[in-house]
């Protein structure tokens, strides 16, 4: 059993971007794909994100490139990833200029709803790593600007997602035009028998690699969420926070600022509380770990950075005091409870200007949070209630329908932090019981979920 990074050749440089991310142990998918991967295999990955999918392909294809170096044709690129969303683009070419940071490879990234120019600019130079959305690749290539003959890797990301935002028939052309001498990798989260035919048309001989627990964590975790004014919300967890079935808690906030004043907060009112995040010295966020594992403190206010890689069982709670913009950051706080098969709670504060982030995770999640609209601080600003469902919204939309898009790959109600304040004011009138389908509950049931555990 592969149990650290150490066991899976990977070479040095690769190694040392992996020790400054503190990256100790390979996620399940990466201990199963990075050896295929790193052999030359066409690969099916059913995974999700939160899974560590992103360093199981990119690992093995920055290392692969290296051991052939070449340069990258004029207009064309030597690997290619296509993923639905910019969010998603923006966040695969990060982490490759992160584990890439020593290798000295060339990426771009490409997406619709911003100027062409300085992408097609950075095309004609030649990119070894090319991270684009469908649209706007195949715009680009219409005008002229892009060609395939370099390319000898192809990724396919989140290839049924692709297929709900009515992508798949421009994914299909693209790959139409790649050259048929490459390694092909196909990650999906679910299995239609769509992206099954796909996957005969594009991998070859494919290593089937599927890990669950991402999803099914994720499923296990009981997610509500409680609307409030944004000067309540301190009020609210502080009383909370009472219930003693809340025997540790884990309270994401997006700054270090918030996560101190949060922390301050709650230890004035007595309960005992620690907070970690960059400014603190490692020694004190150590300490303010151990105390936490060994149960001295019950309360940890981190901020995303600082809980990174945080694995600490028995985590029974995960509050978002505020609601993260990037909706997979979600997906990765709440993952810190319900671990090893554990039963979890997420409970998410939002405020008027936070319901556009709280519909972009549902749309990620496929999952709508529990209402819980009893609770002592109910919102008076912004409604009380989630943000009306809109043309986007729904599980599976049918094929070809381009979710409210423009068109060219590029999802422009997904902006990081442009939806502040999107949906305010919808839901007027409506009990968000009715709107959505959702149950109203009383705070009781958390103590009732509790009990459960
Ligand atoms: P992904 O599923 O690729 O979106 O990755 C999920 C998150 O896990 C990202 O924030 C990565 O930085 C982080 N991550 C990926 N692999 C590892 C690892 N082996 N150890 C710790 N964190 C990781």
């Amino acid at each position: 059993m592969i149990t650290s990074f150490s066991q899976l050749d990977l070479i040095e440089p690769l190694q040392r971007a992996l020790a400054t991310e503190k990256y100790t142990q390979p996620t399940p998918i990466q201990a199963q794909a990075i050896p295929h991967l790193l052999a030359g295999r066409d690969l099916l990955g059913i995974a999700q994100t939160g899974t560590g999918k992103t360093a199981a392909f990119a690992l093995p294809m920055l290392q692969r490139l290296v051991a052939h170096p070449m340069a990258a044709p004029r207009n064309s690129m030597r690997a290619l990833i296509l993923t639905p969303t910019r969010e998603l683009a923006t966040q695969i070419n990060e982490s490759f200029r992160t584990y890439g940071r020593h290798l000295g490879l060339r990426t771009a990234v490409i997406f619709g709803g911003v100027g062409q120019q300085p992408q097609v600019d950075a095309l004609r130079r030649g990119i070894d790593i090319l991270v684009a959305t469908p649209g706007r690749l195949l715009d680009l290539k219409e005008q002229g600007h892009v060609k395939f003959d370099g390319l000898s890797f192809f990724v396919l990301d989140e290839a049924d997602r692709m297929l709900d935002m009515g992508f798949i028939h421009d994914v299909r052309r693209i790959a139409g035009f790649l050259p048929k001498q490459r390694q092909s990798l196909l990650f999906s989260a679910t299995m239609p028998p769509e992206i099954e035919r796909l996957v005969g048309n594009l991998l070859k001989d494919p290593v089937r690699v599927e890990v669950t627990p991402a999803s099914t964590t994720v499923e296990r975790i009981d997610q509500r969420v409680m609307f409030v004014d944004a000067g309540n919300k301190r009020a609210l967890l502080a009383s909370l926070l009472k219930d003693p079935g809340i025997s540790r808690a884990l309270v994401f906030t997006r700054t270090k600022h918030g996560a101190n004043r949060v922390a301050e907060g709650l230890a004035k009112g007595g309960i005992k509380t620690e907070a970690i995040h960059g400014n603190k010295s490692q020694g004190a966020r150590q300490r303010a770990l151990g105390d936490f594992k060994a149960g001295k403190v019950r309360v940890l206010v981190a901020t995303d950075i600082a809980a990174r890689g945080i694995d600490i069982d028995g985590i029974t709670h995960v509050f978002n005091y505020d609601i993260p913009n990037i909706p997979e950051s979600y997906v990765h706080r709440i993952g810190r409870t319900a671990r090893a098969g554990a039963e979890g709670i997420a409970i998410s504060f939002c405020d008027g200007s936070e319901k556009g982030f709280l519909r972009d995770i549902e749309k990620l999640t496929r999952q709508k949070l529990t209402v819980v609209a009893e609770h002592g601080f109910p919102a008076v600003h912004g409604g009380g209630q989630r943000p009306a469902p809109d043309a986007e919204r729904g599980r599976h939309q049918p094929r070809g329908n381009h979710r409210g898009n423009n068109g060219h790959g590029q999802n422009r109600n997904q902006g990081h932090g442009k939806n502040r304040g999107h949906g305010q004011g919808h839901g007027h009138g409506h009990s968000s019981g009715q709107r959505q389908g959702g149950h109203q509950e009383g705070i009781g049931l958390i103590r009732s979920a509790q009990r459960a555990q």
